[in-house]
């Protein structure tokens, strides 16, 4: 029953547990103490029910080692043989007769290792003091303690630790007694938990601090942290009650754990993981100064908490299935933070933050090398890959247009529905369809399915004309391809075939249903919404009997499609661009730019476009140009050379430089944040991408007036400052960033000073940096990001790519496996000569969860190849032709 075939075969199948074999209780003893060293004990009962008569019982285990095994029956004891099998990370129990049908306990000491590595169980280090962290998502608990470790193999967990007096120590439930020993040392016994997935076990032990508790009805939230940072701990406190109070309301049922407790973790894989009732984060999501921080870095924190605090019930209490519906849990923890963090805070416009994640996406899923957001996963590594802009931002992409289409009360109906029927249990998308089906009244399941199942998403192109005395808009879908540019698939293939793509260049007959809104604008300069369920292949749509002086044909940038206006409705929205909202302006740009990518639009059309919006007031819309910039500036006119780039930095400068004067550098007391906002957003596109010698001048001093005192500036230009501060910078700059860094008293300015440091441009001051990433003065957490900050620093991206290849054992060593393919995704930066050494570098050092990152990074390297070539001699021209505004 249990003989799946060699090991080889199971590893590439991928390896499920038998369903025959049933956990219900764990009963955990740990004796772990980080101070004491990275041993660390376990004893171990598990419950379980045997549906069939076995002779082996086979659970996950990997880098522990079982020192005794037994099985209880009702019959009595039986010594078990504890088989290792590292292929498929499982443990065999061996018996000498058969066991069951019935109840079983499984009885089990292990001992494992505290790893500095970010998974299981881990060691992290801060201030000179040990604390022992665990990790366990996707299927890393089988690397804390043995366990049935899939998503649908839910039990209850009773916890106990022995560690020194001293500590803190931190799970799941509430503690229900402390036992004191001899020796300074204690045993804490938590509460047994409701049923849970492994994977949301959560424990902490050190020297932690705790907050002051907040209270959210029934229950209360505390912070806790390494020691001397209570100070920081108001704003996420404030934030965690607000949505916690928010979400109970929207789901209807009450936050359903016995405490809440938030954990600042100091060092950490993730961003924050969604163990029940205990959330760890990294420091600078949870620790903040309000008067200190960005108000990015506010929102994001507030996000990060809201998106935990929703996969309480959405995650954790209603688990998915498996792993292939991961984006049950992401896509709605997503788009459920942006949805109660703009009703908490309103004036943050959350929605626009939105759209620049949803941008990514969009760039991402038009590559060959995508994926459908429901994708088959056999292993946890195909688990792990899945983290990713798909998963997580399209998804909720996705939700949002099912929300809009539905209507918000019918869809909470449904979600509410749905929770309620899957709750302590597991569910799939069907579940979720038949749910929202139920509260609509009609199936959801054919609008729904073509984007959860299919990869890809669609281009319209619109057309506007007349008909019989009405408007008339024709709409055509297609899938969209980011590389309709002539011979941008004329590289080799990479190494595993593209999921269902299109030959070269052609359109496919992908087809989707989609819930189409556009925004219309009629001659006396009003503004209407038109909507139309599309579902061929083409469509026209009626837009009344008026004259339609613009059309946008994604309102409120509601579906993740993107819209392709003929030249003439481009030249109309250009000219009625107030009429648009911010974030269909936001969209426009991002649109416009990636059609002239996939060669569907001349570059011209989107440098016209950018001209337009040189009075733009709105930050995130200006913010929305800085990709295409930096493209422009350090790719495309680096390839033609000559005086191509300072001429197009002499072009930003000729069109922003007047909005930053306007504004001037220094911030008034009272002024508002979007005046704040815009402000940072021109410095970052006239200093890092135009090298405007006046805010080059500018950053000098007022990097100097900060580094003295933290309030000399507004902390929205720090970022900026700090960065052009960098780039002109000697020793004595690096080695003042680098005592900022290692002095910092806030998470965020730590981060910022240490991402400075990636900054310089000297080869030394690189060599530094690079340096820097192999001790443990960067924490493991960071060093990834140093490093691809590294390689888009284009005096640093040689000397950094032949360093990564010469320190690769150590350096991957530092790098946990979701953070080292960011290294490989931010390769494209290289250029196209680097392309064949990347391919073959990572070819021969493959990372695990690596493959489908390397694919996409090839895609990329071949789509800038091809575009540069296209667009290098219409760039010129376009440059050539604008009026001298010096
Ligand atoms: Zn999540």
């Amino acid at each position: 029953m249990n003989d799946r075939g060699s090991a080889g075969a199971r590893r590439r199948a991928g390896h499920r547990l038998a369903p025959d074999v049933v956990p219900s209780h764990y009963d955990l003893h740990l004796d772990v103490d980080p101070e004491r060293g990275p041993d660390y004990r376990g004893e171990l009962k598990i419950a379980v029910l045997l549906r069939t008569s076995v002779r082996e019982i086979e659970l996950h285990a990997a880098e522990l080692r079982i020192t005794k095994a037994r099985v209880e029956t009702a019959e009595g004891g039986l010594v078990a043989r504890a088989l290792l099998r590292p292929d498929s990370e499982t443990v065999a129990l061996r018996l000498a007769r058969p066991v069951g049908p019935g109840k079983v306990e499984l009885q089990l000491s292990f001992t494992g290792k505290l790893r500095d590595n970010l998974r299981g169980l881990y060691a992290a280090s801060a201030d000179g003091k040990r604390y022992a962290l665990s990790q366990l998502e996707a299927a890393d608990a089988r690397r804390f303690f043995p366990c049935f470790d899939e998503p649908a193999m839910k039990a209850r967990f009773r916890i106990a630790v022995t560690t020194r007096a001293p500590h803190a120590v931190l799970s799941n439930s509430p503690v229900a007694r402390e036992e004191e020993h001899e020796g300074a040392q204690k045993t804490v016994h938590f509460l047994e938990t409701p049923p849970l997935s492994t994977y949301l076990v959560a424990l902490a032990v050190g020297p932690f601090e705790r907050s002051v508790a907040t209270r959210c009805g029934p229950t209360e939230i505390r912070i806790w942290h390494v020691p001397g940072k209570g100070k920081l701990t108001g704003f996420a406190l404030e934030a965690a009650r607000e949505c916690l109070l928010r979400l109970e309301n929207w789901f209807g049922l009450p936050y359903p754990y016995a405490k809440l407790d938030l954990v600042a973790a100091p060092d950490f894989e993730a961003g924050a993981m969604e163990n029940a009732g205990a959330v760890f984060f990294r420091e600078n999501l949870l620790l903040l100064d309000p008067a200190a921080a960005t108000l990015a870095e506010k929102k994001r924190a507030a996000e990060v908490i809201c998106h935990e605090l929703a996969h309480m019930w959405y995650g954790d209490l209603v688990t998915m299935a498996w792993w292939d519906d991961l984006w049950l849990n992401e896509s709605f923890a997503t788009w459920m933070a942006f949805h109660i963090v703009d009703s908490w805070r309103p004036e943050w416009k959350m929605w626009q933050d939105f759209q620049h994640h949803r941008a990514a996406a969009l760039r991402l899923d038009a590559l060959r090398h995508t994926h459908p957001i429901h994708c088959e996963v056999l292993t946890p590594n195909d688990a792990t890959e899945n983290f990713d802009l798909i998963t997580y931002e399209k998804g909720a992409s996705v939700v949002r247009m099912i929300e809009r289409y539905l209507g918000a009360k019918t869809f909470q109906k449904g979600v509410r529905a749905y929770i309620r029927r899957h709750k302590e249990s597991n569910a799939t998308a069907a579940d979720l369809w038949e749910a929202l089906g139920d509260a609509a009244g009609e199936p959801v399941e054919p609008m729904v399915r073509g984007w959860i199942e299919q990869e890809g998403h669609p281009v319209l192109s619109l057309r506007r004309g007349r008909s019989q005395g009405r408007s008339v808009l024709t709409v055509r879908q297609e899938r969209f391809d980011a590389a309709s540019v002539e011979g941008a698939r004329t590289a080799k293939p990479s190494r595993t075939k593209p999921t269902g793509a299109a030959p070269n260049g052609t359109a496919t007959r992908q087809k989707w249903m989609i819930p189409w809104v556009g925004r219309v604008g009629d001659a006396r300069g009003r503004a209407r919404i038109v909507r139309k369920i599309i579902t061929a292949a083409t469509a026209r749509v009626d837009l009344g009997a008026g004259e339609t002086r613009f059309l946008y044909g994604n309102a409120d940038e509601g579906g993740f499609f993107r819209p392709l206006h003929d030249t003439a409705g481009l030249r109309a929205l250009t000219e009625n661009l107030p009429m648009l909202t911010a974030v269909e302006r936001m969209g426009l740009v991002d649109h416009q730019w990636a059609l002239v990518r996939a060669g569907r639009a001349g570059v011209e059309s989107f440098l016209d476009l950018a001209t337009a919006l040189a009075g733009e007031e709105e930050p995130d819309v200006l913010l929305t140009l800085r990709g295409p910039f930096a493209f422009l500036e350090d790719r495309l006119a680096a390839v033609v050379g000559g005086e191509l780039p300072e001429r197009f930095r002499d072009w930003i400068a000729a069109n922003f430089g007047p909005a930053l004067l306007e504004l001037g550098w220094d911030t008034r007391p009272e002024e508002a944040d979007d005046r704040r906002l815009r402000r940072a957003v021109l410095v970052g596109l006239l200093g890092e991408i135009a090298d405007w010698a006046p805010v080059l001048a500018s950053a000098a001093v007022r990097f100097d007036a900060y580094l003295a005192h933290r309030d000399a500036i507004d902390p929205n230009l720090a970022d900026a400052v700090v960065t052009l501060a960098a780039r002109a910078g000697d020793a004595a700059r690096f080695d003042a960033m680098l005592g900022a860094f290692e002095h910092a008293t806030t998470p965020q300015e730590r981060r910022r000073f240490l991402f400075g440091l990636a900054e310089f441009r000297a080869p030394k001051l690189i060599d530094r940096a690079l340096a820097l990433c192999l001790t443990d003065r960067v924490p493991t957490q960071d060093v990834a990001f140093v490093v691809v900050r590294l390689l888009a620093n284009r005096e640093a991206r040689l000397r950094t790519w032949e360093f990564v290849k010469k320190r690769w054992p150590r350096l991957r060593r530092r790098m946990p496996p979701m953070l080292a393919t960011r290294l490989i995704e931010t390769t494209p930066v290289l250029g196209p000569k680097w392309r064949r050494d990347v391919a073959a570098f990572f070819r021969a050092n493959p990372l695990p969860t690596g493959g489908r990152s390397l694919d996409q990074a090839l895609e990329r390297f071949d789509l800038d190849t091809a575009f540069c070539k296209v667009a290098a001699a219409p760039f010129a021209q376009w440059l050539a032709k604008q009026p001298d505004k010096k």
